[in-house]
């Protein structure tokens, strides 16, 4: 017999995870899958921060840390907020969490009550809708279109807030669309929400040092709301350690405090090997992990090109992060190859099963219309990718 609460009957899996599922579900048949669905990159971890979980477990780290995380590593995000982001925060302000996602949902169970509303820019990333409504909050979508690089205005945002507004929770470099948010973009942002002091500006800044083109902002840097904001970071992306599940937020004193409230009756704190070898990575200066960014900066420029000659597809051109979120609405109510496709989740499935090629459909991004395309794979595979789509198109 099942018996679900009424959270878990309210929520959907992850479509990330749901795709990639199927992606390697379909390549265990035989069936030669591309996947450019998950967005994790595709290097290796690199020595020096190897290295460090060597000696961590040969020192023995097997033990608890403290919950918000070692006091060392405490001090290194701090330093590194300082080194990269002229930010402020002492080490009791840093909670170290298992990857970002939990960093967010700790913020959001801090401050969300029943019936709360939470201002989510669309697109957003999957996993905020869903941890919004576990808190039991309501979130309150604000629309964008690939013509404004999928960016809200203040305006919009303004229109957005009311009474029960208790959150906005953004990222930038945003996951799906590739777009940041300028310094002066922020600054007018930071503008509006100085006048709603109560609202909390939850910033997921993970994708920061994945930008192409302009030195990333942290809202955090503009005083007048720097109390009232949640800086989230990670080390899985510009550091590739995706599976080592090392995440951080940088909040005021009340906030932190009840981070590690949250997290010493949850999960107790990170993996502590994981832990120290992220002091070492956090201490290196990121430009030794560029070349990483370098290769990500290539790919995108490859696959523009590509993307651009696929017919129906309105293209973006992203700034940051490793992903494409082309506009396919040409395709909406149409039928191909005998499938109909309603919206964006439909046609990642028609791609999935007639060109094998895996990507998220849209819709669990908040948008009906837009596909998501992680970049983070070979050049060989994006390429092969691109022409079994075009193709597979250009026939239909
Ligand atoms: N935020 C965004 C925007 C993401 O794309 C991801 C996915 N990695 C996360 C947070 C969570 O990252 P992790 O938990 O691996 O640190
Ligand atoms: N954040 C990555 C993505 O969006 C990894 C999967 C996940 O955490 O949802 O694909």
């Amino acid at each position: 017999m099942e018996k679900f609460s009424e959270r878990v009957r309210n929520m959907s899996f992850s479509q990330t995870f749901v795709m990639s599922n199927k992606a390697r579900e379909l390549k265990a048949k035989g069936v030669d899958v591309i996947s450019l669905t998950l967005g994790e990159p595709d290097f290796d971890v690199p020595d020096n921060i190897k290295q460090a979980a060597f000696e961590a477990i040969h020192q023995n780290y097997s033990h608890y840390s403290p919950v918000p995380g070692f006091l060392e590593l405490r001090e290194a995000v701090s330093n590194k907020l300082k080194r990269d982001n002229n930010l402020n925060y002492k080490p009791s302000q840093i909670c170290v969490s298992n990857g970002a996602k939990q960093s967010i949902f700790n913020v959001l169970a801090a401050i969300i009550d029943n019936g709360d509303e939470v201002i989510l820019p669309a697109p957003f990333w999957v996993s905020y809708e869903e941890m919004v409504k576990m808190m039991g909050g309501k979130c309150v979508v604000v629309e964008t279109s690939i013509e404004t690089e999928f960016k809200i205005t203040p305006e919009q945002l303004e229109q957005a807030i009311t009474p029960k507004t208790k959150a906005i929770l953004y990222s930038s470099p945003c996951n799906p669309s590739g777009s940041y948010y300028t310094f002066d973009e922020l600054k007018s942002i930071a503008k509006v929400m100085a006048k709603y002091p109560q609202i909390t500006i939850i910033s997921d800044e993970i994708y920061e040092l994945i930008n192409y083109e302009g030195k990333h902002t942290s809202i955090a840097e503009f005083p007048e709301v720097y109390e009232q904001t949640a800086v989230i970071n990670g080390m899985s992306k510009a550091y590739a350690m995706t599976g080592w599940r090392i995440g951080y937020s940088a909040c005021p004193d009340w906030l932190a405090k009840a981070c590690e409230k949250i997290q010493g009756q949850v999960t107790s704190g990170a993996n502590t090997v994981a832990q120290r070898a992220s002091i070492v990575g956090l201490k290196t200066n990121p430009s030794e992990y560029r070349f990483m960014v370098d290769e990500f900066k290539k790919r995108r420029d490859l696959v523009y090109q590509l993307m651009k000659e696929i017919p129906g597809f309105k293209v973006n051109y992203p700034k940051a992060a490793f992903y494409f979120f082309p506009d396919i609405s040409y395709y909406l109510g149409k039928t191909l190859n005998g499938t109909r496709i309603e919206n964006s989740d439909d046609f990642a499935m028609f791609l999935l099963e007639n060109a094998h090629v895996g990507t998220v459909g849209g819709l669990s991004f908040g948008s009906a219309e837009c596909v998501r395309f992680s970049y983070a794979a070979s050049e060989k595979d994006l390429v092969e990718a691109m022409s079994r789509i075009k193709k597979l198109l250009a026939a239909g």
